[in-house]
């Protein structure tokens, strides 16, 4: 019998297996596609990482995380985070991040839209305000999602890709860690999450990586649009909760709706850029109502749910407490 099993071998899965072996366990990682598939959440090229959120604990968990991904890079050898900053886009500076980081001592900026203008071929619409948050660019995700599940193996955990987990009781481990991402209602039904296939869409641009940028929505608060260096094409773009629900098996691609959407938001904000889409691809969502993760135990199992469509920047965290959680039961 094997220490614990870990089912998903997404970026959360890959970093929880990680901090288990790192910590001398017995782990296998086990994955019903391979490492790199694109059916779930974690594929593709990039991801914005960001201190700046509303939420004082996120501003905290994103310093850890920080900390988590300069280990990885040192302990693989890789670049993983480009720290371009973030430019956060509000209607009224009071629904901005800068009560939280304030609250965290994070620096940044306020500027007018002329004043974002001057720095960066950025269109701010006017009357707006960019806040400017310098510790924020982007990650590397298929570079760090290689690195987890390598150094993973390097201290001992085995991996095992193209194998579904049917039953958790067929597991034959002292405990199990269920990061199965959109299937994880598969497994807990009763859990208050829904899944979205989401539409992002890439475009030429050439010059030196801009911000990553977040577009907030003035009713909601919520991100609205959002965009990112791309490595390959310049520019990534995409709408946040945008896509329409599904469940984690059905078939199909990008949403041309959203694509138009997204090319019309890139044509306005993005006067160096190509506005005719290159590539767009799709990608799930798994989303809780308050948008948090879901960190559970329940007797054998833990359950790490951190999706909502901002986990990405947290996985080195989140797969410390998830490692944490489940050395309790061992
Ligand atoms: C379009 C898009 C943009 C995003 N942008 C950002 C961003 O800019 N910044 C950010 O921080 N976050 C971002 N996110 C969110 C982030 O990517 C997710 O939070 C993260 O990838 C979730 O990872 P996961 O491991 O939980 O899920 P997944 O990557 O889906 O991994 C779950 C894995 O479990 C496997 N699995 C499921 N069931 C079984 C089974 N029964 N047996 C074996 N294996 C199984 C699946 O095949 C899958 O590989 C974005 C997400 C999307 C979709």
């Amino acid at each position: 019998m094997v220490d614990v099993v870990v089912v998903g071998a997404g970026i959360m899965g890959s970093a929880t297996a990680y901090a288990l072996a790192c910590e001398g366990c017995d782990v296998t990682l086990v994955e019903q596609f391979r490492v790199g598939h694109c059916h779930g959440s974690s594929h593709g090229r990039s991801r914005i990482v960001r201190l700046a959120y509303p939420e004082v604990e996120f501003v905290e968990l994103a310093k850890e995380s920080f900390a988590g991904w300069r280990e990885l890079e040192r302990e693989a050898g890789v670049g993983l985070l480009e720290l371009n900053g973030l430019l956060e886009l509000v209607d009224d500076p009071a629904q901005s991040s800068r009560d939280a980081l304030d609250s965290a001592g994070a620096e940044y900026e306020l500027l007018a839209a002329e004043a974002a203008w001057q720095r960066w071929p950025v269109s701010v619409p006017d009357g707006w305000t960019a806040l400017f948050q310098p510790e924020a660019g982007i990650v590397r995700a298929d570079l760090a999602h290689r690195a987890f599940v390598d150094r993973a193996q390097a201290h001992g955990a085995r991996l095992q890709e193209d194998t579904r987990v049917d039953s958790l009781d067929e597991l034959a481990a002292k405990a199990v860690v269920v990061t199965a991402g959109p299937w994880v209602s598969v497994f807990f039904p009763d859990l208050p999450v829904h899944t979205t296939r989401e539409t992002v869409a890439y475009f030429k641009r050439d010059g030196d990586p801009l911000p990553s940028i977040v577009q907030l929505d003035p009713v909601t608060r919520g991100h609205a649009m959002y965009s990112l260096h791309d490595p390959v094409h310049g520019l990534k773009a995409g709408a946040h909760h945008a896509g329409a629900r599904i469940g984690p098996d059905e078939e199909g691609g990008p949403d041309s709706a959203l694509v138009e959407r997204v090319a019309e938001w890139v044509a306005r904000t993005y006067p160096d850029a190509d506005p005719d889409p290159v590539a767009a691809e799709a990608c799930m969502y798994t989303t809780t109502p308050d948008e948090h993760f879901i960190l559970e135990r329940r007797g054998r199992v833990v359950i790490g749910s951190a999706c909502s469509g901002h986990g990405f920047k947290f996985a080195p965290a989140i797969g410390r407490r998830l490692a944490q959680m489940t050395a309790d039961i061992l």
